[in-house]
């Protein structure tokens, strides 16, 4: 399969120290692990790619992991989901990573880190006072600054597509 052919259906992106692909480069986002869902636009052929990644661009992470990156077959990932979904089952309940209390899980809800609507804005509120409460976002394809709100970053996610809602960095605002 071609690198050139292949989409990018979906990329997970791993960091230890804190949110990945923050526009300012520092050491604790230099250990990131992408995976990454592919498809051949071609033969329609489906690969999941894990790999090393920067954490400081996403388009160069993503190639490298294309290129570099070790298969993983859908049978191990499977096999780690119902691994997962036993001990859910065994007990019914999970950790709140905020007050070390058992919860039941929401259903529908892929990753679920806290136990209540108040355990979850201390988690965000840490975010930001370690992080800031704005991101300067950059948009890898162009290079242009986005100021993105560090929720929104915990909540949904950025991508490519989702950066247009926000206003453009001013370099005076911090
Ligand atoms: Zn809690």
């Amino acid at each position: 399969m071609s690198l050139s052919n292949m989409k990018v259906l979906r990329a997970f992106w791993i960091t230890p120290g804190g949110p990945s692909f923050l526009s300012v480069p520092s050491l604790e986002y230099q250990n990131c692990i992408g995976i990454l869902a592919c498809e051949d636009l071609i033969t329609h052929e489906r690969k999941i790619y894990i790999g090393n990644a920067s954490g400081l661009n996403e388009d160069w992470d993503t190639r490298h992991i294309m290129e570099w990156g070790a298969e993983v077959s859908a049978s191990v990932l499977k096999e780690f989901i119902a691994m997962e979904a036993e001990e859910v089952k065994k007990t019914g309940m999970d950790i709140c990573v905020v007050c070390g209390k058992e919860y039941e899980p929401a259903e529908n809800v892929i990753v679920q880190l806290t136990c209540s609507k108040e355990c979850h804005d201390k988690l965000v509120e840490s975010f930001i006072a370690r992080f800031g409460e704005y991101k300067r976002v950059i948009r890898a394809s162009t290079g242009e600054a986005f100021r993105v709100p560090m929720r929104d970053i915990i909540e949904e996610g950025i991508s490519e597509q989702t950066l247009d809602k926000y206003p453009k960095w001013k370099e005076e605002e911090r």
